[in-house]
This record gives structure tokens, sequence and C-alpha cells, in this order.
């Protein structure tokens, strides 16, 4: 056979093992030719490849599937966010990009963890965005970081700063925020544990999850679900495993103190 005959039959073999499933009809049993793209409209042969905001599988065609795709919910992507994400049109439609409606939102996600999880500190915090090169220069360069708390002390007084990548989906936003005030709370209920980097950001990551599930939000939990490194998705298992039936933050302390009391630490240090 010629290379040419050859590559013929690998592409119609390929063709042939490219996924197409319909959902809609998977169970009426039949056999359907086409069915709606999700993104393009057109009626083609789709396939499921991405989920939306909502965690439901989504048909697009060959064509939309081979598309860019949104950094938060895999599909197709047309825009990118101030924050320099790729967004698709759900998620840049409701995303955060100005400061006023950061403050607005950031206010409304630590009056949640105050009701809902008793976690509650009192001072003032400054809310900012900030771009991803910002957010990046504060840390170590290496992440890449959606959000940043940064407590100072100036001319002697504490001042506390929670900056959030500028252009997130609303929910994804939601979540950073509520990992953010994690810290906050955090640092002053147990500030021994803040330079343990993997109970510190494992803490946060298990706030930020309980938020999500409080808020119904299933894909921001398999987001933190899903991480794989040591520190942050290490972290988060390791703190869900100790943290067990506790529902409150009060709850949550007292099984932190008593893995990691705060006098009599290792090595006199
Ligand atoms: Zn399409
Ligand atoms: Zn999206
Ligand atoms: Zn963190």
């Amino acid at each position: 056979m010629s290379k040419r005959i050859i590559a013929f039959f690998l592409a119609a073999a390929a063709l042939c093992v490219f996924p197409v499933r319909f959902p809609a009809q998977e169970k009426a049993g039949k056999e359907p030719s086409h069915a709606k793209c999700a993104h393009c409209q057109k009626e083609k042969f789709v396939s499921v490849q991405a989920k939306n905001g909502a965690g439901k599988p989504v048909p697009l065609c060959y064509e939309c599937a081979m598309l860019p795709r949104c950094e938060y919910c895999q599909l197709p992507s047309e825009t990118v966010s101030g924050g320099g994400d790729r967004l698709c049109r759900d998620c840049a439609k409701d995303c955060i990009k100005e400061n006023a409606e950061a403050e607005k939102v950031l206010k409304d996600v630590r009056q949640v963890l105050s009701t809902k999880f008793k976690m509650t500190t009192k001072h003032k915090i400054i809310y900012e965005l900030g771009t991803r090169r910002e957010l990046n220069l504060e840390a170590d360069g290496e992440h890449n970081e959606l959000g940043w708390f940064d407590p100072k002390t100036i001319r002697n007084k504490p001042q506390y700063t929670i900056r959030i990548l500028t252009g997130l989906p609303r929910d994804v936003f939601r979540s950073v925020g509520a990992h953010e005030l994690a810290h906050d709370w955090m640092s002053e209920e147990l500030p021994h544990l803040m330079d343990k980097p993997e109970i510190r950001e494992g803490f946060a990551e298990f706030v930020a999850w309980s938020f999500s599930k409080a808020e119904g939000n299933k894909r921001m939990m398999e987001y933190t679900e899903g991480r794989t490194d040591d520190v942050y998705g290490g972290g988060f298992r390791k703190v869900s495993a100790m943290m067990g039936e506790a529902k409150t933050a009060p709850e949550w302390k007292k099984i932190l103190l008593k893995e990691y009391p705060l006098k009599g630490k290792k090595n006199g240090r």
C-alpha cells in the first residue's frame, strides 16, 4: 500500500473513533446523525467534551471543540479577561472587574462566612482587584495566584488587604474570596499555623469548599477537590479528613489546636 492510502485509512479510522454521543437521545436508543452544537448552534455531528458552569455536559461540534477553552468551564472561549484568562460567553457575562463591585461581593462573602460558619473577624479590610502580574509579583511568581491576603503593619497599626484577580467569573471570585478570608481569620485566631503552608492553604481551601457547598456551587467544589499539588490539594485533603463532622469555625479551631497546640511547640521553637 502506498503511504497515501495508509494515511487515508488512518484518517478514516480516526473519524470512526471520534467520540460521538447524543445525551438527549441516548435513552431513546436512536442513532441520529446530527445534533445542535451548543456553541455555534449549527446542526452537526457533536461530541460531549465540555461541562458548563453548572457541571452539565455540553455537546460541541468538531470545529468548536478545537477552539481554545474557557479557563473555568472548558467551553469554547471568545474573550480574554482583564486578568489574562480565556473566558467563554457565560463566564464573561458575569465577571467582576470593578473595585466597587469587588468590595460589595467580598463584604457579602464575609457576612456569609460569619452567619453560616461563625467565622468572624471585626477589623477593617481593604478590598481591591489586581492584575495577574501584580498578584504574581507578591507571591513567589511560580503559581498563578487568583487572590492574595496581605496583612501589614503601618505605623504600628495593622492593615489588612485582600486582593483578587480582576475579571474572574462571579462564583470563582466568591470562592477565592472565601479562601482569602479564611487566611484573615486564621491570622487572628491561629497565627502559629500561618507559617505551615500545607495547613494554611489546606484550611483555606477547606473553607472555600465548605462555602461553595453551602452556596450549591458544584463546579467550585469540584475545582477544589481536583487540585493535585501537595500544598493546596494535599493540604485540602489533610484538613478535610481532620475536620470530620465539625461544621463551624470555633469547632475547626478546637480541632486544629488539639493537633497543633499553641504552647510547647516541637524543638522549643
Ligand atoms: Zn459548533
Ligand atoms: Zn466558562
Ligand atoms: Zn492562600
